[in-house]
């Protein structure tokens, strides 16, 4: 498993719980996001209604379960929590939809997941308030409507694009999340320094920030580790150096690269003379699966300017070459 990982790894479900901001005022970053929020939320208390059903879209790890747990908070209403892959029926989602109380917020994480079946469900429930449930079965089964009180869905996805139009123009806001810049990270860091009672020195949360790809799940990760670092070295505080060397034990370098990233970069430069190369050639050259190597690595290489994708293959920018210490375009393939 990979620290540099935007999924959860272990039991970080639980252990996220305690560093969640519970105020839109203490959720770090995303600004216009929040001033967005803000505003709707306001509305929706001084009209006294539940405020419109919300899409939150964006990569994995950037704070969408905090933000819908944040939405029932700040509207002082129960959350119920659910996800696209955990309703296989649509009678799964209708006993969801038939328990819901007045107000209640229904979080429906990875949402472009769910069954086609139960899609259609939830339109009509979102749009009418309204979910026809079946009883009986085989031919002697009949659908009894059942009117629902006024709720707010909450979606979030990680793949916009999957989902059907009509389902996205169910909601009335979208929120799209997007990868923090470093000096929010870096405001993230201290915060949960805080929480977990941990002190850093100038420069430490800076060394982190760095290290931790733009999202906020991958931060606290590290965070604990480097905390795991000073406990067993007894530092009292822990400095820029500190994180340093705690993450270089993982082999986590400057950019927030891993063993695995360096492996493709390594090899798209040294085997291939800086590309372009193929997915499959480059998958097997670092001995991972293609799909590993596409979904993985490729976004964060991308996305850093390490590595463009050309229709001939991958090729390796002049900011590769030089993050692995080599001169751009000299022959250094072995
Ligand atoms: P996934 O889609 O994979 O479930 P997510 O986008 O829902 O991820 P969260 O579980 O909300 O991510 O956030 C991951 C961790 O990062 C949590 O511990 C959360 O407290 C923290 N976090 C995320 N965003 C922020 C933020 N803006 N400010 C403070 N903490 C944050």
């Amino acid at each position: 498993l990979r620290m540099v990982s935007a999924a959860p790894m272990g039991d970080e479900q639980v252990s996220d719980e305690e560093l969640r901001p519970h105020a839109l005022s203490s959720f770090i970053g995303q600004p216009r996001l929040k001033a967005q929020l803000q505003l709707f939320l306001d509305a929706a208390r001084k009209r006294e209604v539940p405020p419109d059903h919300i899409l939150l879209a964006g990569p994995p790890g950037l704070g969408k379960t905090t933000l819908a747990m944040i939405v029932a908070n700040e509207l002082n209403v129960p959350i119920r929590v659910t996800s696209g892959p955990a309703i296989q029926h649509a009678g799964d989602l209708a006993s969801v939809l038939s328990a819901l109380e007045p107000g209640e917020v229904l979080f429906i994480d990875e949402i472009h997941r769910l069954p086609r079946a139960a899609e259609e469900l939830l339109y009509i429930a979102m749009e009418d308030f309204r979910v026809d449930v079946m009883v009986g079965k085989g031919p002697g089964a009949t659908s009894i409507p059942l009117t629902l009180p006024r709720f707010t869905v909450i979606g979030a996805t990680t793949r916009e694009g999957m989902l059907p139009s009509p389902l996205r123009a169910r909601f009335g806001f979208t929120a799209h999340l997007d990868y923090y810049p470093h000096e929010e990270l870096e405001k993230l860091v201290e915060r949960s320094s805080t929480v977990l009672g941990i002190t850093l020195e100038e420069g430490a949360a800076e060394q982190l920030s760095l290290r931790s790809r733009g999202t906020p799940r991958i931060a606290n990760r590290l965070l604990r580790r480097v905390r795991d670092w000073a406990i067993v070295h007894d530092l009292p505080t822990v400095g820029a150096e500190d994180v340093k060397e705690a993450l270089e034990l993982y082999q986590i370098d400057s950019q927030g690269l891993d063993r695995l990233d360096i492996a493709v970069l390594n090899a798209i430069v040294r085997n291939f003379n800086g590309g372009p190369v193929g997915l499959n050639n480059l998958a097997a050259m670092v001995g991972e699966e293609s799909e590993t190597v596409e979904t993985v690595c490729e976004p964060y290489l991308v996305r850093e300017g390490f590595l463009v994708r050309t229709p001939k293959g991958r090729v390796a920018t002049r900011k590769a070459w030089e993050h692995l210490g080599l001169q751009p375009g000299n022959d250094v393939t072995t």
